[in-house]
């Protein structure tokens, strides 16, 4: 946001009679310091939650150039080790440099930084990272020194890193307004955006129903249609808050914006992959896959189990049928490394079938180990 505006936004605050003794901004050193010098010296400044962990994940992305062994998916650990660590450690600054401290060390099998409340390698030193390549810890010491400086430049900035606010409801008003105020329309020079944004103001403090005070101060009557819209309305608004607390709801918005950010983690468009000269072939994967899928739904709760099983190159007759010189020399893996017995596909739905009967295999990819998809 603009200084000059938030400048005169305060002061429009003040001379209403309201007092503003926080603000939370992005780290834009220059807003705070005009804000002081001509509105009031004494308000504070509080970092933006989302503004800090978009620098502390770009400066990660950064090393990622140097260390190849800081994939997208140990960045995602370290971004929630984190952002765990920043929840769990508001107000408390010494909490935040010891955290700091361990998040440089934790994921590298040192755990002297860690806490039993959040560390069970501390009293299980084997367990394994389920989150980490291999569940294994990392072992790169290079990476681990820059991760540690790294970690030493925040620690530095403790106290503002224990004290983090949100603009996260000011964004929320921003989408209301823009509803009722397109961008895309010409509004602001129109008297009419004084009342489209002050009815933005009304819903985000009353919900809908302010549409029915609206109507009553100006002598019209409610509405039996809009009071039934208003009131549907509020109620579904509230359903939604209640769902997105949930446990439930919650995994389910981490995995979306897993799927976002690291659409190569996804499996399912990583397996299904199209091959030149295979267009056919291609094809029935993606209809097997789409059919088990399906499937699966269908049968829930009747016992029946669907597992799709993806072989990778296996010694089969099938390149001796062919026809087709050229896609017999593009795709005969064979002679690039050993691949897969028809025994090991066996064996892959062996496991499917003889597991307990609560548990239903999904998916089996199983490739040669030298030539992954
Ligand atoms: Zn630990």
């Amino acid at each position: 946001m603009e200084q000059d505006m938030v400048v005169e936004m305060v002061q429009s605050i003040k001379s209403k009679g309201s007092n503003v003794g926080t603000i939370i901004a992005d780290d834009d050193t220059t807003t705070i310091a005009r804000l002081r010098k001509s509105v009031d010296p004494n308000i504070k400044k509080m970092s933006d939650k989302n503004h800090v962990k978009k620098n502390i994940a770009n400066a990660l992305y950064q090393l990622k150039a140097k260390h190849k062994k800081l994939t997208p998916k140990v960045i995602k650990y370290l971004i929630n080790c984190l952002n765990y660590m920043l929840c769990q450690n508001q107000d408390n600054p010494k909490g935040v440099e010891n955290g700091l401290e361990a998040v440089g060390r934790h994921p590298f099998g040192d755990h002297s930084f860690c806490d039993k409340s959040w560390c069970s390698h501390k009293e299980n030193a084997s367990k394994k990272y389920s989150s980490l390549p291999f569940g294994k810890p990392l072992k790169d010491i290079p990476l681990q020194t820059d991760l540690t400086d790294l970690m030493k430049v925040y620690k530095k900035q403790s106290q503002k890193l224990s004290k983090l606010g949100s603009t996260q409801g000011n964004e929320s008003f921003n989408k209301s307004v823009a509803s009722k105020a397109p961008k895309s329309h010409f509004y602001s020079g129109t008297s009419s955006l004084n009342v489209r944004v002050a009815a933005s103001v009304a819903q985000k403090n009353d919900g809908q129903c302010y549409l029915i005070k609206v109507n009553n101060n100006i002598g019209l009557s409610p509405g039996v249609h809009t009071k039934r819209l208003a009131i549907l309305r509020d109620l579904q608004a509230r359903k939604r808050r209640a769902i997105s607390i949930t446990r439930k709801e919650k995994i389910r918005r981490i995995q979306l914006r897993n799927r976002r950010l690291f659409p190569l983690s996804n499996k399912c468009l990583f397996i299904m992959q199209g091959f030149p000269g295979l267009a056919v072939y291609s094809g029935t994967k993606f209809y097997v896959e789409g059919l088990s899928q399906a499937l699966r739904q269908e049968v829930c709760g009747s016992g029946v189990r669907v597992t799709c099983i993806q072989p990778g190159d296996v010694k089969t007759e099938l390149i001796s049928h062919s026809t087709d010189k050229e896609a017999q020399e593009k795709y005969d893996g064979s002679s690039s490394c050993k691949i897969l017995e028809p025994t090991d596909i066996a064996n892959a739905v062996l496991y499917a079938v003889t597991q307990p009967e609560y548990v239903g295999v999904n998916e089996i990819l199983v490739e040669p180990r030298e030539a992954p998809a």
